[in-house]
């Protein structure tokens, strides 16, 4: 798969050798999904110099604050992470770790291909979608306020340079990887200035794209359509939230958000990050889905250009879910993460 950034920087932060990537191990199943990553991109040996750096929930235990400096230096200097899950407490706490991090590297384009293996019983075979979300903006931007008592107000921020340029990493994305179609996602009957902004910036560039067919669909309505018909969408774009929200359905469509792996990228650098949370229903009983966070090193790979080791990664996450006899417990097996690590580090050829 090759994103517009694949094998970009040609000045990769190296050691001994090695590039360079910091690792979050993260919060809740983080620290067992990255070290199953670890251990398979290992296994396939790979040469990387990991900087392992805490971040979240972890880091405010040990450190007094969940985004330390050191993490910080650590993503300013390698300009690539695979990244566990963070904490973000609902309602109260601090802003989301994950967006300041984001935001660090500008990384504006979240990344999200989500298909079906065999072996995962799922109600659609052959989905494959790709979810392409503004990852710098839109109510994400985190300004709330309250009014009065009882009346808060959150803004919605839209910007035709964060638009166009989301846009054009979906288009550019459909292009490299020959994709058939990109379908831009909104509310703009309702919210008619920011996301009537959003699609009057998706249409001029789709309009240099003529090879790739262009469509839009009202963000409701595209969900009930992607849990009947996923094969009519193919690259989808969305604003910050849509994004977030139609990507954990998409992912539900292929067996859940154990398999769905995910990459934020930008201009300057690049973060690889399941699309699953901190689980913390599961968090330190060696049960969590290895998979995404396999995945998502596999991506890092193609990324830091060695394709090859990210293909074979895949294939052998591909065989293991096929043969299904070593599978954890959302998709219906008995195996631990680390069972699930082991026989993917045996499946690697
Ligand atoms: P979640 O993704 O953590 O969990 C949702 C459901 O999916 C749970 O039932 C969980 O057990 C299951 N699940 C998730 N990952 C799994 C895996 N690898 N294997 C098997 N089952 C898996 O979502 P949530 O419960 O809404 O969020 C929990 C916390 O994670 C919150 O603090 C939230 O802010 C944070 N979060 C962080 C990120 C991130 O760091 N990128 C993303 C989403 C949520």
């Amino acid at each position: 798969m090759k994103n517009p950034y694949a094998g970009a920087p040609s000045d990769r932060r190296a050691r001994g050798g090695k590039v360079e990537v910091t690792l979050i191990p993260g919060d809740g199943v983080g620290p067992e999904v990255m070290g199953a990553a670890v251990a398979v991109v290992d296994a396939a040996g790979v040469k990387i110099a990991w900087d392992q750096q805490l971040g979240g929930a972890a880091a405010l235990k040990k450190l007094g604050t969940p985004l330390p400096d050191t993490l910080l230096r650590s993503l300013r200097h390698t300009r690539v992470a695979l990244k566990g899950p963070l904490e973000t407490r609902v309602g109260e706490g601090y802003r989301s770790i994950n967006v300041h991090l984001r935001r660090t590297l500008d990384l504006y384009a979240n990344l999200r291909p989500t298909r079906s293996f065999s072996g995962v019983h799922t109600p659609f075979r052959n989905v494959d979608l790709v979810v392409v979300r503004e990852n710098t903006e839109d109510l994400y931007a985190g300004i709330e306020y309250q009014v009065a008592p009882g009346v808060v107000e959150s803004i919605k921020v839209i910007t035709a340079r964060a638009s166009l340029r989301i846009a054009r990493f979906a288009f550019e994305f459909a292009r490299r990887n020959g994709r058939r179609s990109v379908t831009a996602i909104h509310k703009a009957n309702i919210m008619k200035l920011s996301d009537g902004l959003f699609l009057k910036c998706a249409r001029s560039v789709a309009a240099h794209y003529r090879q790739i067919e262009y469509k839009e669909q009202i963000v409701d309505a595209a969900c009930m359509r992607l849990v009947t018909d996923p094969s009519s969408f193919d690259v989808l774009l969305l604003e910050n939230l849509y994004g977030d929200i139609v990507s954990d359905l998409c992912a539900g469509l292929v067996g859940g958000l154990g398999v769905v792996p995910g990459a934020n990228y930008g201009q300057r650098g690049a973060i690889f990050e399941a699309v699953h949370g901190t689980a913390p229903d599961i968090a330190g009983k060696n049960a969590a889905n290895p998979v995404a966070a396999i995945l998502s090193a596999a991506m890092m790979l193609e990324y830091l250009g060695q394709p090859r080791d990210g293909a074979r990664i895949r294939e052998a996450v591909g065989n293991v879910l096929r043969r299904g006899r070593v599978l954890t417990r959302d998709l219906g097996g008995a195996a631990s993460t680390s069972e699930m690590t082991a026989a993917i580090v045996r499946a690697l050829k």
